[in-house]
């Protein structure tokens, strides 16, 4: 495992949409050291999210914290969010130093694959939720600057 430099705002691939894994590729040990990876990036850097365009890789996977460990989702979908929205403050590892209110869904439903190639679903929640969305976003091209709300831009 290692520890991979973050990409920062103003490089085109945070701007990029990523692409879908292929299910073969799932299996392999360059994708699952790919994740681990990730993993390690992400706990060295303290955030609680990382999708896999921060590392420099084109690809629709992102890591979270959980309170059961980390969790990685591929090829990730919202089934599902709520009308209810929330703002809160949010910051990323590609914007050091910056923070901003984003309104977010504060329900959302997942569907996603798993390392072990086995779909999952499940409901997301608060603070929780709003990772989601905040890391799914990164496989879209969409930074949390983007979305703040424009009484609160700075
Ligand atoms: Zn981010």
């Amino acid at each position: 495992m290692s520890i991979k430099k973050i990409v920062t705002i103003g490089e085109s691939i945070l701007r990029q949409r990523a692409n879908e894994i292929d299910l073969d590729e799932i299996r392999t040990d360059v994708f699952r050291c790919l994740v681990e990876n990730m993993i390690e990036t992400m706990r060295a850097a303290q955030g609680v999210g990382l999708a896999a365009p921060q590392i420099g890789i084109n690809q629709r996977v992102f890591v979270a914290e959980t309170s059961a460990g980390p969790i990685a989702l591929i090829n990730p979908k919202f089934t599902k969010m709520s009308k209810k929205t929330t703002p809160y403050e949010e910051g990323c590892l590609s914007i050091p130093g910056k923070y901003g209110l984003v309104r977010r869904a504060t329900e959302v439903d997942i569907e996603a694959l798993t390392l072990e190639d086995k779909k999952i679903t499940f409901t997301a929640k608060g603070f929780f939720a709003r990772v989601m969305q905040h890391e799914m976003d990164h496989l879209d091209g969409i930074l949390f600057v983007d979305r703040i709300e424009e009484q609160n831009r700075t």
